[in-house]
């Protein structure tokens, strides 16, 4: 639409259109030449965490700082990441070694209340997986160091009652969305990246008792075979996805479920490899070979994708990078945004209130210069962000604090 005005009252747009006339009353915010687009919105995030920088370094500073300190930080990550443009996000888990803390909850909370500035959050809490697999916090530590294996309460259940469990503790506290870990994982020492983690009937529990309670059930997976399993046990979504098969594309296309596909993650892991350990970085380098041709099939197939980027893995605040990605492997840049807002909207459940502009909606706005259908990466360069009605940005971002992100070395473990 050309010469678009949106007339925002309270919270909501009341009305849109082109050249529509301005009652005489409003406040005008003019934004000369930029492209405006509902709020972006990306669907695997993790607020709480930073894992950008050294593996090691990361695995260490958890264990030393308390968890308060890591929330403490989480707060400038969702101001970082609401300035970027992106006023929702699913974000698919929380989880700090030997800690029963739902950091996640309190963010989103928060956010909700006004005390902080951040996106909407659906939350996901600790996300559920099998002992030894890729969300079990102690994996790679020795045995017993944290002095009893975790349980239901960490997220840790094998077995579809413990499941059950599992999903029922998790929205008893706060879980707007479950996530789990069907197959192994790049950042996880003590799995192959594609090994199937959880069995059919674990899965079927999952899905039935999240889905019972109304809820959506979102997949980490790499893996073929438990990509497989997970679409037939009906799950809303795949995570990463990198080694799905043709046949497990059309079976995912028949059932409507959304990949995710996170390309941006991989991209910064591959970029930074030396920042990992080696064996991570085989697994690193195996799924982001695979990945390539999954998501060319994907997007031919006309499979349902979501827009996600596993922020956590690299700083906070550049999602918007995904775009390019996405596009670079054949996607059309009007159907990336798309991903971003309405089909976002539609995975989480929530397009009867956001994820496009429209009469009723709620004012969740932003502004990029140009035109991202002609140069995608405009989405990288958001000048203006509104959401529900309150502007969060105008001009240029808020100024970085030295925790924003760890992608620059730090000389020694402790140092911050
Ligand atoms: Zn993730």
């Amino acid at each position: 639409m050309q010469n678009g005005v949106v007339i925002v009252q309270g919270d909501k747009i009341v009305d849109l259109g082109s050249n529509l006339p301005i009652p005489s009353d409003a406040k005008v915010i003019d934004l000369g030449d930029a492209t405006l687009s509902p709020g972006f919105m990306d669907a695997h995030t993790h607020l709480t965490l930073d894992f950008s920088g050294n593996y090691n370094e990361r695995r260490l500073k958890e264990l030393d700082q308390n968890v308060s300190e890591h929330a403490i930080k989480a707060t400038t990550w969702a101001r970082d990441t609401v300035e970027a443009g992106f006023t929702t996000v699913r974000d698919l888990g929380s989880r700090f070694v030997g800690s029963r803390e739902f950091v996640d909850v309190a963010l989103r909370n928060s956010i909700n209340k006004g005390v902080i500035v951040g996106p909407r959050m659906l939350v996901a809490t600790f996300g559920i997986g099998a002992t030894g697999g890729h969300f079990d916090p102690t994996a790679g530590f020795r045995a017993g160091l944290f002095g009893r294996e975790p349980d239901y309460s960490e997220g840790m259940a094998d077995g579809p009652d413990a499941i059950r469990k599992a999903v029922r503790f998790e929205i008893k506290n706060g879980a707007d969305v479950i996530k789990a870990a069907v197959s192994g994982g790049v950042l996880s020492l003590a799995d192959e990246v594609d090994t199937p983690q959880l069995t059919p009937a674990e899965m079927a529990a999952l899905v039935d008792e999240t889905h019972r309670l109304r809820k959506k059930v979102a997949v980490h997976c790499h893996g073929d075979q438990a990509g497989r399993e997970a679409i037939e046990a009906g799950v809303d979504s795949i995570e990463h996805g990198s080694f799905l098969k043709p046949e497990t594309l059309t079976l995912m296309k028949n059932k409507g479920t959304y990949l995710t596909p996170t390309l941006l993650a991989t991209e910064w892991i591959l970029g930074k490899i030396d920042n990992y350990p080696p064996a991570l970085q085989a697994k690193a380098r195996a799924a982001g070979a695979a990945r390539t041709e999954m998501f060319r099939n994907a997007v031919k197939m006309g499979i349902k994708i979501s827009f996600g980027t596993d922020a956590a893995v690299f700083p906070h605040g550049q999602n918007a990078k995904e775009f390019k990605l996405m596009v670079d492997l054949g996607i059309a840049p009007i159907d990336a945004l798309k991903a971003a807002t309405s089909s976002d909207a539609d995975l989480f459940g929530i397009a009867q209130k956001v994820g496009t502009l429209e009469k009723g909606k709620l004012a969740d706005i932003v502004a990029m210069p140009g035109d991202p259908t002609a140069d995608i990466t405009a989405t990288e360069r958001v000048s203006f962000v509104m959401k529900e009605g309150k502007i969060i940005r105008n001009g240029p971002p808020s100024p970085k604090t030295a925790v924003r992100s760890t992608d620059e070395p730090t000389d020694s473990a402790f140092a911050d």
